[in-house]
């Protein structure tokens, strides 16, 4: 854990140099504004899975008449819609996502067919549309009734970037969400610096606007070498780049569930993410994951899932009336609390790249309690059974190697947070990713760095060449 902690120091370092030479809004500086306190919101915690694959795939066999499957596929037989959403329901999920892929100018791609399913929203779950677009890595396209076009996607141009993040944006217009699937499948190294991108499956950097970034992909108990192939470790590192950018993104896990033969240990709701909407809908759904109202438990509820939750008292009047999502002053007394079984474990608390908390212990309708940094930046908690993971690494690399993340990562997290945000809040009708100076100075950055490695996968080409894995 040690090696890990250090990793994300530096790569907050690395992204603080970036920022000042790009003139963007810095995390490490000193607040010099300090927030408003929110108003309380009202809304309930919905249960879900943002990434459910079924038959609609290419990597999913439904006999007798899959019509982009065949039975040498035997073994990525799959569920419908409607089964799909009887999982769902079953487990106690609130909501599910249904995202087949879907690869532009490919005629056996579904894109997002599942909308138009008479098993789609069924047996008491909410349907939210979409699809999993395969451009340079993997966007989900929550919320997306129909397919959007784009008219270049290619990562190592300018006219990619803007490409896509046209298409984004149409997305967002019709209320959707925008996410970075699983950002590093297939890292062939540990990723410690914000700027070092070339290795992730995500092909953008930061030069495509993201509103979510899957950081939990299946579960940390099934990472690379098998059977996933996206370290989970690597996409958290990811995602803190990008609130060291002052971009608010939420954090979400899905299941990528694809096939029976796996559903027991990664079906739908493993992980589950909660989210805290105004309403039962799949625009309420939407609505929370841009305001970053997301939390991640390992278990669906039906297992006996662990909600963590970050609240602060914004106001200092005793009562922690700020939750997830929320920006708060820099200094904010703040606690971490749980809900569900067992509703324990060891917190730890990271702030702007370093460990505010480690190994705290939480009992049962307890509350871990700290103080946030007196500056501007991000805070989110993890809940993390013993595991040893310091002794582990130690003792497993020398025997395994470091090609296995089992060496060296947390596989115990019970749960994890989205950020809350310190410092300023934005003012009405300011974009929160400053998008005026960011954007075009880091699509310098990424287009550079992106033609000079030129390491991606051509994931649009999966079909083809037989790619069958689970973590798609
Ligand atoms: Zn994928
Ligand atoms: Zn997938």
């Amino acid at each position: 854990m040690r090696a890990l902690r250090t990793g994300r120091i530096r790569a907050a370092c690395v992204a603080g140099v970036a920022a000042a030479a790009l003139a963007l809004p810095l995390v490490g500086a000193e607040a010099t504004q300090d927030a408003a306190p929110p108003a309380a919101l009202t809304g309930e915690w919905l249960s879900g899975d943002l990434h459910v694959h079924t038959c609609y795939s290419h990597d999913a066999y439904c006999p007798p008449d899959d019509y982009n499957t065949t039975e040498e596929d035997f073994y990525t037989l799959s569920g419908t819609v409607e089964e799909r959403f009887i999982e769902a329901s079953v487990r106690g999920l609130d909501y599910v996502a249904i995202t087949d892929h879907h690869s532009q100018g490919n005629p056996a791609e579904s894109g997002a067919r599942s909308v138009n399913d008479p098993g789609f929203g069924t047996h008491g779950v909410i349907g939210v549309p979409g699809y999993e677009n395969s451009i340079s890595g993997h966007a989900q396209m929550l919320g997306a009734a129909r397919v959007y076009p784009w008219t270049s996607a290619d990562a190592g141009t300018p006219a990619g970037l803007a490409g896509v993040n046209a298409m984004a944006d149409e997305l967002r217009g019709d209320g959707g969400v925008f996410q970075a699937n699983h950002p590093a499948d297939g890292i062939d190294h540990e990723l410690t610096a914000c700027d070092d991108t070339g290795s992730l499956d995500w092909g953008y950097g930061y030069g495509v606007r993201v509103d979510s970034v899957e950081v939990w992909n299946i579960g940390h108990y099934l990472q690379p070498p098998a059977p996933g192939n996206s370290p989970s470790k690597d996409a958290l590192t990811y995602w803190e780049c990008w609130l060291n950018t002052g971009a608010h993104v939420a954090a979400t896990g899905g299941s990528d569930s694809h096939w029976l033969s796996t559903a027991l240990v990664q079906g739908p709701g493993n992980p589950t993410t909660w989210v805290f909407a105004g309403e039962r809908t799949a625009r309420g759904v939407l609505r929370a994951i841009r305001e970053g109202r997301t939390s991640i438990s390992v278990q669906s509820p039906a297992a006996g899932a662990t909600r963590l939750l970050l609240e602060g008292d914004s106001d200092g009047d005793g009562d922690f009336e700020s939750m997830i999502g929320d920006t708060v002053p820099s200094g904010t007394a703040m606690r971490v609390r749980a809900t569900g079984a067992p509703g324990s474990g060891l917190v730890e608390v990271l702030a702007n790249g370093t460990v505010l908390r480690d190994e705290a212990p939480l009992t049962p309708g307890g509350a871990v309690t700290f103080t946030a940094p007196n500056r501007a930046g991000w805070v989110y908690a993890r809940l993390l059974a013993p595991e040893s993971v310091e002794t582990r690494r130690e003792i497993c690399d020398q025997q395994v190697g470091d090609q296995t993340t089992y060496c060296r990562a947390p596989v115990g997290v019970l749960a994890m947070t989205s950020a809350m945000y310190l410092g300023e809040v934005p003012p009405p009708g300011v974009p929160e990713v400053p998008s005026v100076l960011f954007m075009p100075l880091t699509m310098l950055v990424t287009v550079a760095g992106a033609v000079a490695i030129r390491r991606r996968r051509n994931r649009a080409g999966q079909l083809d060449n037989g790619s069958t894995t689970s973590t798609c």
